[in-house]
């Protein structure tokens, strides 16, 4: 059983739930494979295997990201979609959730490559997909570039211009300001909103581990806002620096293949990933992928707060020893929750031709997530459950809520 299931199994508990719900929500109302085959640049052919798995359309047409990753599978596929199902409900937009993946080592392609296989997902997957039915995004190894060669193959497919039908797009071709950073601002916003009650100081220690989008848009806020980042981790490996490691030269050293290339600067060290849970600091930010902090890790770790700006970083095992150790997680359907949040304001922008500015934008963002967050805390508070568990209360009764009102 997925850790997102079994999670609700222990939500349901605290709702009076027609079991019909659980029994729906046990399986995807839908799950597509397919084979995308594409031309290689040496004129060679390659097929790869693709998902796209729509778990829940009660509460509106399903949102979510695609993955280009060598390890995705099925079940990965569906265990995600049913996390946005609970993310859309928990943010209160108009969607249920989906998503889907290709299983590909994406740097292992040329860009012509790419883009023929972005277009191949799109053949492949047009008829799953619509502004009405099914809104892709990006995800892990995808971005706005993906996004851009996807909407314009739907469009050529469908004949006619529907922008609404793929969010994260480039601003120059439909996409909203603010997307970009948009996973990483909400979670900061929620930080800062809690800072108090978290007796989190505004010098905060924070460690990244997972230096994507959302990590690295996380560090550049989070140091624009005098938070120290002590220690930084991406798939190569870590570097550190209790003084607080400089952003722009991370982020230089990132564009030429891993944050280990900041070793050899002033005051900074070369970490173990081995060791990268144990850093001590203020924040934990977990922005890689899923099931890293589990229960053979979970008591190294040494931090008050974890963010988890990523999907499932924290397995439910985990979960309970961290609880024990009295670490206070600020659970994936809240802490991430801007990304898909800006993804709807590019849906409603795109669907009435419009553009909003970046103020806007931000603005709604930080109302949004500040008024999610507190209705989590309380909710979280009054019953004396973690937040997780809160969230998932929350985003469990609103689906059920949603089903009830079609009986
Ligand atoms: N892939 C992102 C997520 O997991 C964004 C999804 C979206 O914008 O639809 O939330």
């Amino acid at each position: 059983m997925s850790s997102a299931y079994r999670r609700l199994l222990e939500a349901a508990r605290h709702l009076d739930l027609d079991p019909e719900v659980l029994e729906k929500l046990k399986t995807p109302r839908e799950f597509t494979q397919a084979r995308l085959t594409i031309a290689m640049d040496d004129g060679s052919t390659k097929c790869f295997t693709a998902f796209r798995c729509r778990y829940d359309d009660t509460r509106g047409p399903t949102k979510g990201g695609i993955r280009y990753a060598k390890d995705v599978d099925a079940d990965d596929v569906k265990e995600l979609a049913l996390q946005m199902t609970l993310k859309c409900s928990l943010l209160k937009l108009p969607f249920g959730g989906a998503k889907g993946g290709v299983v590909v080592d994406a740097n292992s392609l040329s860009i012509r490559e790419l883009e023929r296989l972005d277009r191949a997902f799109i053949r492949a997957f047009a008829r799953v997909i619509g502004p009405d039915r099914d809104i892709p995004a990006p995800d892990m190894y995808t971005n706005e570039t993906t996004m851009a060669h996807m909407a314009d193959e739907y469009y050529t497919i469908v004949g006619k211009k529907t922008p609404a039908v793929i969010t994260g797009k480039p601003v120059a071709q439909g996409g909203s300001l603010g997307r970009d950073d948009a996973t990483a601002r909400g979670g900061f916003y929620i930080i800062q909103h809690k800072a108090d009650t978290l007796r989190l100081e505004p010098g905060m220690t924070v460690v990244i581990i997972g230096y994507g989008n959302a990590g690295m848009h996380y560090a550049r806020l989070a140091a624009a806002a005098g938070c120290k980042i002590v220690a930084v981790f991406d798939s190569k490996g870590g570097v550190g620096n209790p003084a607080g490691l400089d952003i722009d030269k991370l982020e230089a050293v990132k564009s030429q293949g891993s944050v280990t290339g900041m070793v050899g600067s002033p005051g900074v060290s070369e970490l173990s990933s081995d060791a990268m849970l144990a850093v001590p600091c203020d924040l934990l930010v977990m922005a890689a992928k899923e099931n890293m902090v589990h229960a053979g890790n979970a008591g190294s770790i040494k931090a008050k707060v974890i963010l988890e700006l990523a999907n499932g970083p924290i397995t439910p095992e985990a979960d309970a020893i961290l609880e024990a150790m009295n670490v206070v997680i600020i659970p994936d359907a809240l802490a991430n929750a801007g990304g898909v949040t800006v993804s709807y304001y590019e849906w409603v922008q795109n669907r009435q031709g419009e553009s909003w500015s970046l103020e806007k934008v931000q603005e709604r963002l930080k109302t949004e997530m500040v008024s999610q967050a507190d209705a989590v805390w309380a909710y979280a508070q009054e019953k004396n459950i973690s937040l997780r568990q809160a969230a998932y209360v929350i985003a469990l009764s609103r689906i059920a809520e949603a089903m009830k009102a079609l009986k």
